[in-house]
């Protein structure tokens, strides 16, 4: 057994994985006879992983809830690309999705009820909900 102790280094590159081979083995050895070190590792790991890891994915699921619409439409745009005889249809959904994004979730639904109305050639009743917003939006 490994009488002297690791260093919070070591201690840590084992808990991030980047330790080799031979020395994770010897480290794992030490942890089993050392109490200390095994009080260590658990202060370690969560030095390491509380603040970065689930900071980061705090922050990144709030971003994505709050951009969810402008990574459809981002998503939208690069398949508009990738399938060029759909490229119309997927700018479209990128355009609408961006303004989702851009508005709130009420006028977004306005709009929504807009393209639909224009999709089925329906102008007259794009119009009306056109008028209807510039009525109750001042
Ligand atoms: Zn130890």
């Amino acid at each position: 057994m490994r009488r002297i102790c690791p260093s919070e280094e070591i201690l840590s590159e084992y808990i991030s994985g980047v330790l080799a081979e031979e020395d994770r083995t010897e480290v794992e050895k030490h942890l089993a006879g050392c109490a200390a070190c095994r009080e260590l590792l658990v202060e370690t790991h969560d030095i390491i992983s509380r603040p970065d890891i689930h900071e980061i994915k705090n922050r990144i699921s709030r971003w994505i809830r709050k951009n969810q619409w402008l990574i459809g439409a981002a998503a939208a745009f690069t398949l508009s690309f990738v399938f060029s005889e759909h490229f119309l249809q997927f700018l479209t959904a990128c355009i609408i999705m961006g303004a989702k994004w851009a508005v709130d979730a009420k006028t977004a639904k306005i709009l929504i009820m807009i393209y639909e109305a224009w999709k089925c050639g329906d102008r007259d009743k794009a119009d009306k909900i056109l008028s209807r917003i510039d009525g109750t939006e001042h």
